[in-house]
């Protein structure tokens, strides 16, 4: 299936940030085979007319929990530790597959509705969320994340490590890399020294990239410095944990040394803005890392701490935060936001995608510029970042096939996912 986007503006995301106005698209199978202001010559078995609309690089969660979406708007007012320990893990305690997989498919239908073609996930139940994600059609950083209360465990043997291990050799790269798992630990304050050195060498020997929470809260890095001399980002170069590319969600309380780490070893920070201050963790210095040379993504951290999947409001809350910590309104260019919930999260999640070039997998999304709220339109990366919202997301092309387009859902049965949470997963966990 051959599609051609016609007369449309695109927003490039690639390293010249270009912008092309009434120019075309054409995506051949799962990738982008022309893009330019000449109309190409091969014919195309649909042609998308997109006179009015922006055509950009579909949005990468680069840091979420899908699952989470059942807890959405539960547990309000409380820090990190308060909100997981007395809230959040007891609900978890409760889940089972089916409610994983309605929980799934719901936070599916709402980030395909946001525009986002990708997302690295850190949950439990993985065959079940795979499942969903496989049936949705975008793609997926997959990990199990990793927690361990006690040094008297066996790693071969261990549930978790288990499963880790049973997924890479299921799972990694499936479906032409619809699907990539990565290793996990799921953070410092929850597991120890023998989980870190099995699962670095575990990443290491099956070439798996690696995805952990680390530095989230002032408490959690002072524990940890207390625990160890060294801050998390220390103690896992320590452990070899940095020794494969590795995402690091939040690293709001990361110091200028470790970022020194993170350059050394490749690792992209994940910021979280929605859910560091709805927990009141604080705020990433994330202009500061971008200009000491640190990659930095964008995530949502799933939508029980945020409590929607916008990437929208993700890169306005990145762009309004960072001008207000550094009393600076140039702070971060309007560019680095908009490449942070792309291109910087495909190639945080090892993807050639995120960017509209030839070869680029066909992850692109149309946003309706008609809308009142994009109108009039002075400069394409402000009205995005500042004045665009999920519902301007009018069509949603992933892995070149549209799955979503003018408010339809092509490859999910929405009411079917509506029933299932209402009357299976939602009493299962909070009755
Ligand atoms: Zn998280």
């Amino acid at each position: 299936m051959n599609t051609l986007f016609s007369h449309v503006t695109v927003v490039c995301m690639n390293a010249a940030n270009t912008i092309l106005e009434d120019a075309y698209v054409l995506v051949k199978g799962k990738e982008i085979a022309y893009v330019g202001p000449i109309r190409p010559q091969e014919r195309a078995d649909r042609e998308v007319n997109g006179t009015g609309k922006v055509l950009m690089p579909g949005f990468v969660d680069a840091h979420t929990h899908l699952t989470m979406s059942l807890m959405r708007g539960y547990a309000g007012g409380h820090d990190l530790q308060t909100w997981l320990n007395d809230y959040i893990f007891p609900v978890e305690a409760k889940l089972d597959s089916r409610a994983v997989k309605a929980g799934t498919a719901l936070a599916l239908a709402e980030a395909i509705s946001c525009g986002i073609t990708s997302v690295s996930d850190m949950y439990y139940f993985c065959d079940d969320i795979i499942g969903e994600v496989v049936k949705s059609g975008i793609s997926a950083n997959i990990a199990r994340g990793v927690t361990v209360f006690t040094e008297d465990f066996d790693p071969n043997t261990y549930q978790a490590c288990v499963e880790t291990r049973a997924l890479a050799e299921q799972w990694h790269n499936y479906n032409d890399g619809q699907i990539r798992i990565d290793a996990c630990v799921h953070g410092e304050y929850t597991s120890n020294p023998k989980l870190w050195t099995w699962m670095a060498d575990f990443a290491r020997k099956r070439g798996l990239q690696m995805h952990v929470h680390l530095s989230e809260t002032k408490g959690e890095q002072e524990a940890c410095i207390a625990r160890h001399g060294m801050t998390p980002a220390a103690v896992f170069e320590r452990y070899g944990l940095w020794d494969t590319p590795a995402i690091a969600a939040h690293c709001v309380w990361s110091t200028r040394e470790d970022w020194e780490i993170f350059k050394r070893h490749g690792v992209t920070v994940v910021h979280n803005p929605a859910s560091n201050m709805k927990l009141a963790s604080g705020a990433a210095p994330v202009a500061e890392m971008l200009r000491s040379g640190v990659k930095v993504a964008l995530g949502t951290d799933g939508m029980s701490s945020n409590d929607n999947h916008s990437m929208f409001e993700e890169m306005k809350l990145a762009s309004l935060l960072s001008k207000v910590t550094n009393l600076n309104p140039m702070s971060l260019s309007d560019e680095a936001v908009l490449k942070m919930a792309t291109a910087s999260g495909a190639q945080a999640q090892g993807r050639h995608a995120g960017v509209v070039e030839v070869g680029a997998a066909a992850d692109l999304i149309l946003i309706d510029f008609t809308s009142p709220n994009l109108t009039p339109c002075h400069d394409v990366e402000a009205n995005l970042i500042y004045a665009a919202h999920a519902g301007n997301v009018c069509m949603n092309m992933a892995r070149g096939n549209i799955i979503y387009e003018n408010g339809e859902y092509l490859t999910l049965d929405i009411e079917q996912i509506r029933r299932e949470v209402a009357r299976y997963a939602i009493p299962k966990l909070f009755r």
